[in-house]
Formats: structure tokens, C-alpha cells, sequence
């Protein structure tokens, strides 16, 4: 029968099995706003979908070993070993409802190899992946994405704590997932290889996370200060119940990243009260990095207004710099946290698991 449509029926109920509660719920590819995605198997193992009430098989080396999916009005058309189907949105999982190995595609721009489920929906005419992913994945891909090769392995073991407390305590930033693939929530890309220095400091700190007063902190970072970090009310962002500290950072307080650009004077008013708003805003429309932080002087030059900076992102946190400076002279991950986020213990997921915003989704076939 290798590759026919079936017939939801007697079949395994495919309503979306409810998430574990150490996974998370990732928007993945959204900055390549997809129109269409292709995905199959990347483990050898068979994918089943399920979709407007049918499931099907992706078999790994069949003819029918990849799915594409376009955005078509408001629903999905889905085009399936010479087959066409209408759907409203897809699930797509390893027999039994298990994470499996994948690959998501937008046809000439990217592939991705992910492991989790994945559901697809559609909003304002653009697809919208999910993949729903355990923790420990999550916080490994997100180290090896955030992170320079060569960084000390105490500082890879701080970003991993880091990264899991903001997985934990972060969500809440968007409607249809529980954190993006950006710098915005967290950067994320493929799972970083078995055996590799991301994947051995998200094992090595398994279950570790940042707590103030018995709860999880999303515990922000940044990839350099500029001497000393901020706060989140410095910057006009709320602090998520930890009452961050400005710590000076020495590494960054000897030699600064210094930048300068120059901004029209509008901009600069966007620019003026040094909020993390008006940055974005700003970067949104000329670029990333436009505006490096909010750590700037401006010198008003009739036609344009220079900026000159130090630091590279809102500087809140965990610096990144200052903690590869750190663990090359001998801190370790933990003296790494203590530093940045005063008045902090380390906790476990087990007792704080992840917050959800939304309720679990289901699929009505
Ligand atoms: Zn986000
Ligand atoms: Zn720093």
C-alpha cells in the first residue's frame, strides 16, 4: 500500500498528545516569512501526518518522502505523492505521537534539521511552523547558536543555565508559540551534534536553572555591555519579578566594543531616551545592529546626529564577553551567574516546570 492517503477511522487517535511538561513550544523560520515548506524525514524513521481528518506517511527513501505545504488563502494546500489536500493546519510526528527527526525547508532559501512534533498553521496569509521540542534540546541548540567557537566551557555551561531559566520563565511574548527562533526570545538554529561543546554544557548543567525567591527567572543576556549592565527599567522593559542589578563588568569596563553611527534626527528623537523600544524600532527598519544598544552619546550634526556606543545588545544580564573573560580566568559557571545575577540561587526544572501562555492546541479531525 506504501504511500496512499488513509482514512483517519479506526486509526491511532491523532489529536495533537499533549505536550510534556519539559517541552517547549518553538516558532521556527518566521523571519523568512514562508509562502511554502517542505518537510520529511531525516532520521529514517516514517513521519505521520495528520490533516484535515486523513493521516499519511512520509517514508524516508519512498516516492513519498516529502510533504510540501503552501500558504493558500487562509488555509494550507498540501501537495503529497501526487496528491492535493485542503487543511486548516497539519501535525506531524513520529509513530506513536514521539518526537522524530526532521527537515524543514523554505523551497530556495533554507533547510533546518529539527527533532520535536511540528504543527503548521496560517495567519495573515503566511505559514506558521511550531515545533514542540524537549527542553534540554532546546536549551543545547540555542547554546550552540548564541554562542562563539572558542568559547570557555564554564561560559557555555553559564549560557546553558541562562538559556534554560529564560525557556522556563519566559514565555509570553507571542500568541501562537511560547518563544521565537531570534534573538528576540532566544537565537535558535539545528541541534548542535552529540558530543559537541554546546551539546556537553547543556548535559553537563541538566535541569539547572536561575531562581530569585524560590521562582525561575528569565534571566536575560547580552552579547557585550559596555562596562557595566543595565537594567530592565533602565531600558523600559518589565523585569519579570527579579529585581535585576547594574554589575560592573570588567572585561568590558578595560576594553569596551565601541561603535558609531550616524541616524537622521528623527531617529534620533526615537533614539533619545535610550529605550529598548525605540532600538528596535529603529532596527527593525534600517537593519539589526542599526543601533547596536542603548549605551550611546549623540552629538547632534545639523543634517544627522552621530551615536557613539559602547556594548552590543540591551545589555541586560548574563554579558556573553565579559563571561568567556570570566571562565578564561578560572570562574566558574556558577561564580559566571553569581556574578551577573546577584542574589540568585540555582534551582531545578523539576520543581519549576516551563510556564505556557497559551492553552495546548489541539487538532479537531
Ligand atoms: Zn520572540
Ligand atoms: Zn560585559
Amino acid at each position: 500500500m506504501h504511500w496512499k492517503w488513509m482514512s483517519l477511522l479506526l486509526a491511532v487517535p491523532l489529536t495533537n498528545s499533549l505536550a510534556n511538561a519539559g517541552d517547549v513550544r518553538v516558532g521556527v523560520l518566521g523571519i523568512f516569512h514562508p509562502h511554502q515548506l517542505t518537510l520529511s524525514s531525516a532520521g529514517g524513521e516514517t513521519i505521520v501526518v495528520a490533516a484535515s481528518g486523513e493521516t499519511f506517511f512520509l517514508q524516508p527513501g519512498s516516492p513519498a518522502a516529502s510533504l510540501q505545504i503552501r500558504a493558500s488563502g487562509d488555509s494550507l494546500l498540501l501537495s503529497f505523492a501526487g496528491k492535493v489536500i485542503h487543511a486548516k493546519e497539519i501535525h506531524a510526528a513520529g509513530r506513536n505521537q514521539d518526537a522524530t527527526d526532521f527537515v524543514l525547508g523554505v523551497p530556495g532559501k533554507i533547510e533546518r534539521r529539527y527533532r520535536g512534533t511540528l504543527d503548521v498553521s496560517i495567519a495573515d496569509g503566511v505559514l506558521v511552523p511550531v515545533i514542540t521540542m524537549d527542553l534540554e534540546t532546546a536549551v543545547a541548540s540555542v547554546v550552540q547558536a548564541e554562542s562563539l567557537a572558542g568559547t570557555p566551557f564554564e561560559a557555555l555551561k553559564a549560557q546553558a543555565v541562562v538559556t534554560r531559566s529564560f525557556f522556563v520563565a519566559g514565555a509570553g511574548r507571542h500568541a501562537e508559540f511560547d518563544f521565537c527562533d531570534l534573538t528576540h526570545c532566544q537565537f535558535l538554529r539545528e541541534a548542535p551534534r552529540p558530543g559537541s561543546p554546546a551539546a556537553l554544557a547543556a548535559e553537563a548543567t541538566r535541569d539547572m536553572i536561575v531562581t530569585f525567591d524560590d521562582k525561575p527567572v528569565a534571566a536575560m543576556f547580552t552579547r557585550s555591555c559596555g562596562g557595566r549592565t543595565l537594567t530592565p527599567a533602565d531600558i523600559g522593559i518589565p523585569s519579570g519579578g527579579y529585581p535585576y542589578f547594574s554589575v560592573v563588568c570588567d572585561y568590558c569596563y578595560k576594553n569596551p566594543v565601541r561603535w558609531r553611527r550616524s541616524v537622521t534626527s528623527q531617529d534620533a528623537t526615537i533614539l533619545s531616551d535610550h529605550r529598548e523600544a525605540g532600538r528596535l524600532a529603529v532596527d527593525r527598519r534600517l537593519g539589526w545592529n542599526a543601533v547596536p544598544s542603548n549605551n550611546f552619546l549623540e552629538q547632534d550634526r545639523g543634517t544627522e546626529v552621530v551615536l557613539e556606543g559602547v556594548g552590543q545588545g540591551h545589555g541586560v544580564g548574563l554579558c556573553q564577553r565579559g563571561a568567556r573573560a570570566m571562565a578564561q580566568e578560572g570562574a566558574d559557571f556558577r561564580g559566571i551567574i553569581d556574578h551577573y545575577f546577584p542574589n540568585t540561587r540555582l534551582g531545578h526544572v523539576a520543581a519549576h516546570p516551563p510556564l505556557r501562555n497559551h492553552a495546548e492546541r489541539r487538532l479537531h479531525p
